[in-house]
């Protein structure tokens, strides 16, 4: 008997880290044909950021983020489509992770998709972005990551302009601007 009750809590405990794992394994940093030779704002100063993981627990998060940012940077969710704050904006500038500051985006890879969300076809740089396989909602989609903090950014799709084809569909609450004047 006591046996028994021994093997269930053993699968019940290494059941969610198992199931993790497997999708974990899936990551990878976005495709490099992303990294494109033209020069883009703020790749140097986006190559000079510490790339240290960042990590914090769901507490430490919810006290840093407001609970709109929260509930899409750790809850993988999505903003609904025309009501962020940088789907129509054009200014010169960087387009940093809400949750820790990466630099990801800047207006030069920005294009105007029509989907309502703000849509870069290439980021500053491949490595900082995860890419992970999303099966959520009956779709195979690719999930688009922080890849120093972890936090859900949007997806990535195959229907982008040239020269990468890529869209790189984000949530606004996922992201902070930064105008950077000329
Ligand atoms: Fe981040």
């Amino acid at each position: 008997m006591r046996f028994g009750i021994i093997a269930v809590l053993a699968i019940a405990l290494a059941w969610p880290a198992a199931a993790s794992a497997s999708k974990e394994r899936k990551v990878m940093v976005a495709r490099s044909r992303t990294n494109v030779a033209t020069p883009q704002l703020g790749a140097d100063e986006a190559a000079r950021q510490d790339s240290t993981k960042i990590v914090r627990s769901e507490a430490g998060w919810r006290r840093l983020l407001t609970p709109e940012q929260f509930r899409i940077l750790r809850g993988a969710d999505t903003e609904l489509a025309c009501s962020g704050k940088y789907w129509k904006e054009h200014r010169r500038g960087i387009y940093r992770c809400a949750a820790c500051g990466y630099d990801l985006f800047s207006s030069d890879g920005k294009f105007e998709s029509g989907t309502g969300w703000p849509s870069f076809w290439r980021p500053i740089l491949a490595s900082h972005l995860e890419v992970v396989t999303d099966t959520s909602f009956g779709m195979v989609r690719e999930e688009v990551r922080c890849a120093r903090c972890g936090s859900h950014l949007g997806h990535v799709f195959d229907d982008g302009p040239k020269p990468t084809g890529q869209r790189y569909c984000m949530n606004s609450e996922a992201l902070t601007f930064v105008e950077v004047k000329k």
